[in-house]
């Protein structure tokens, strides 16, 4: 088996080399290319917008997110980059904690609309051993947020555990859970490649107002009301549909900025939730610690040692969240705010 499909490793890691993508804008329909660059450890992942006359740094972290309507973007000053769910679920599941991304437009490359693609090319470039160990946020007390009929919550787990569940007022649809036990191999063989979905009136209007030009059944599942799947060869699974929410939740929790330990149980929710569940997190320091891993003397297995936790107080929220230059606090906490409802 491959070094990058093992699980849990206590060191951080990044990539053996650079390795570039290219593909489509889903909502501008442009020709995007994007390079994704080994990076120093403890420098976590970071966007770069190369088209930008000065190179234009966005952390993939929470607290640049300004956007949860359609995809998850993130911003920092006036470079802006959006739906980063699918190809930082495929960094965060293979275990690559720091990578500088650059792009040459807003939008990172839809791809086949899963994170197979990504998946399958860094899987081939292989993970580097980084010398510095991993801080890892390890779940002590529930936390829950409740949203109307949408809720998610995570709980203490020896482990990262994903359960989605899903609701849809349509045939083909309707009811599905899905619940993952997530290693690097399973994440691989059961979330990366479902795609994402939408319907056909909602692609109509997103048209209409200049949104998904980029969409085709290249890039998502089309559902129709009266025809049902219009992509040529149907579904990658019968329960493609929540398995892409799966994915899109595990591609919004890389922006904690670590790896998690426990159980994350959603329902019904989107990228709004997914961010309202990490700014609950981040509010709640008495819920969780951070832990490293370090090999244990009788070799093979690893043993939990806890480093800097709740004693550390205060010192774990700017660790999660560091702070945004100070010209945007102001002008984007109402968005951020408003985006996370
Ligand atoms: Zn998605």
């Amino acid at each position: 088996m491959k070094n990058i499909l093992k699980k849990n490793n206590p060191f951080q890691h990044t990539l053996k080399r650079e390795v570039s993508f290219c593909g489509i804008g889903l909502h501008s329909g442009n020709p995007v290319s994007m390079t994704i660059k080994p990076a120093p450890a403890d420098s976590g992942i970071r966007f770069m917008r190369a088209d930008l006359g000065q190179a234009a740094m966005i952390p993939a972290l929470m607290n640049r997110v300004v956007d949860t309507k359609l995809a998850t973007t993130i911003a920092e000053d006036d470079a802006a980059v959006s739906t980063t769910e699918h190809l930082l679920a495929a960094l965060f599941a293979l275990g690559i904690d720091n990578a500088l991304i650059e792009l040459d437009a807003p939008e990172v490359p839809i791809m086949d609309g899963s994170a197979g693609p990504f998946v399958h090319v860094l899987k081939k470039v292989d993970r580097k051993r980084q010398k510095t160990y991993r801080k890892m946020l390890k779940i002590t007390k529930e936390i829950v947020f409740q949203d109307g009929g949408k809720r998610i919550s995570v709980a203490p787990y020896d482990g990262l555990k994903i359960t989605c569940e899903i609701d849809f007022d349509h045939e083909l649809i309707k009811h599905q859970t899905y619940s993952i036990e997530l290693t690097p191999k399973k994440f691989l063989n059961e979330i990366a490649s479902a795609r994402t979905f939408g319907f056909m009136d909602e692609v109509e209007k997103l048209r209409e107002n200049g949104l998904a030009l980029g969409g085709s059944l290249e890039n998502a599942i089309v559902v129709d009301n009266q025809l049902g799947v219009m992509n040529d060869g149907g579904l990658r699974f019968a329960d493609e549909f929540v398995r892409h929410k799966v994915l899109d939740l595990i591609g919004d929790l890389a922006l904690l900025g670590c790896p998690l330990i426990g159980h994350i149980t959603a329902s019904k929710s989107g990228h709004g939730q997914h961010l309202a569940l990490m700014q609950e997190i981040a509010a709640h320091p008495e819920c969780w610690e951070f832990v490293t891993l370090e090999n244990s003397e009788n070799g093979g297995a690893f043993e939990r040692v806890v480093t800097t936790t709740k004693a550390a107080g205060n010192m774990i929220i700017p660790f999660l969240i560091p702070p945004s230059p100070a010209t945007l606090s102001s002008s984007r906490g109402s968005f951020f705010a408003e985006s996370s409802v």
